[in-house]
């Protein structure tokens, strides 16, 4: 069956909107805004899954939405709205529980990451964040799914959720007009030279909002000298740049940083090392940092901008929540015919 095409993605207002989180995935949604309809959430309810003090938490979801619009999406032709105000990803997601295999939870490595060694008092929320997930791309039968490289596993169980939906009511899909299939089986848009960014003071982990170090990444807040210098303090190692890829083979952070390099200047790896191969990191990142401020500068100004009035903020959040939950309520509404509840 032939599904509409549609983008759907998310970003948690966990604060510390960084370079990963825009290089990995925010490009990426300005960019599909030219070809395909995008729906883009800031997923509060995903971000719930471990503590949020209730005084920050609505001003992250401001600075998300903000930072959204300042990047480049554009509220009136697509949808930006926040998770919590459109009822049926809660409600599907219960569903989804319900269709959803422990064993494929446990499998999960995102939660092992965050929940760490005691387990036992993870929230259950936590562990079924991928459940929510599939809920928030399925609300809207979302066909394309751009993020970054960690959340590739999530995707996957999005797809085998759809699959074993359409497997086990498809005697049901079949007599409610929806053909052979009622959910598509979603597509992960990850691509670029910088769908894992890592962290600057190591290589092998992660650039993440929750890391304890802000210097470990750059945030779309940080001024032109805090960028400077979190750069010229980036991990690196006594070599000058190799002049092809593979030379980047076990040296993970000049890697990290060339793929950003590559990334702001919409480039690959290969190319860049052809124009800089052979250079100290010093003159490097002199040129990265030039770049970084350049991109990251006129974003932070937006941003700062648009947060001067929290009210046209909301509004804009309001009615992308309205556009959105027309759409996920049909959804819902199928749902509920295809597994049999009785609705009014
Ligand atoms: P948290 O630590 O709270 O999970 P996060 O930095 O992982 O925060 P999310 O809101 O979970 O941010 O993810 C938003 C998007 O950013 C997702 O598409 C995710 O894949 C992407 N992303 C997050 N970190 C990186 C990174 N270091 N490099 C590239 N993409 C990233
Ligand atoms: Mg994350």
């Amino acid at each position: 069956m032939a599904f509409k095409e549609r983008v759907f993605s998310g970003v948690q207002p966990t604060g510390n909107l960084h370079l990963g989180n825009y290089l990995g995935a925010i490009v990426r949604f300005v960019a599909l805004q030219e070809a395909y309809e995008c729906i883009y959430c800031v997923v509060d309810l995903h971000a719930i899954t471990v503590w949020q003090d209730p005084r920050e938490l609505p001003l992250n979801i401001r600075e998300v939405t903000a930072a959204f619009i300042a990047c480049g999406i554009d509220p009136a032709r697509h949808i930006i709205f926040n998770q919590s105000q459109v009822a049926e990803h809660a409600e599907l997601a219960w569903v989804f529980n319900c269709i959803a295999r422990i064993g494929w939870l446990n499998r999960m490595t995102q939660f092992k990451e965050k929940a760490g060694k005691d387990r036992e008092n993870a929230s259950v929320g936590l562990y079924a964040y991928p459940c929510l997930m599939a809920a928030d791309i399925l609300a809207y039968r979302a066909t394309h799914v751009p993020v970054g490289e960690d959340q590739k596993q999530h995707l996957e169980l999005a797809r085998d959720i759809a699959q074993k939906f359409n497997n086990d009511f498809a005697e049901s899909i079949a007599a409610h007009g929806h053909a052979d299939a009622f959910f598509p089986l979603t597509e992960p848009l990850i691509q670029g030279p910088a769908t894992r960014v890592m962290s600057l003071r190591d290589g092998t982990r992660k650039m993440s909002k929750s890391d304890a170090s802000d210097q470990s990444r750059i945030n779309l807040t940080d001024d032109d000298d805090a960028i400077a210098q979190k750069i010229r303090r980036a991990k690196t190692d006594p070599d000058p740049l190799p002049h092809e890829e593979a030379g980047l083979a076990g040296r993970p952070e000049a890697a990290n940083l060339v793929g950003i390099y590559a990334a702001l200047a919409d480039s690959t790896p290969a190319e860049v090392l052809k124009e800089l191969g052979g250079a100290q990191f010093s003159a490097f990142k002199a040129a990265l940092i030039d770049r970084l401020v350049g991109r990251i500068g006129p974003i932070r100004g937006e941003l700062k901008r648009l947060l001067q009035d929290p009210a046209h903020i909301d509004g804009i959040l309001a009615d992308g929540s309205d556009r959105a939950r027309v759409i996920a309520a049909e959804t819902m509404k199928a749902v509920k015919d295809i597994v049999g509840l009785v609705r009014r």
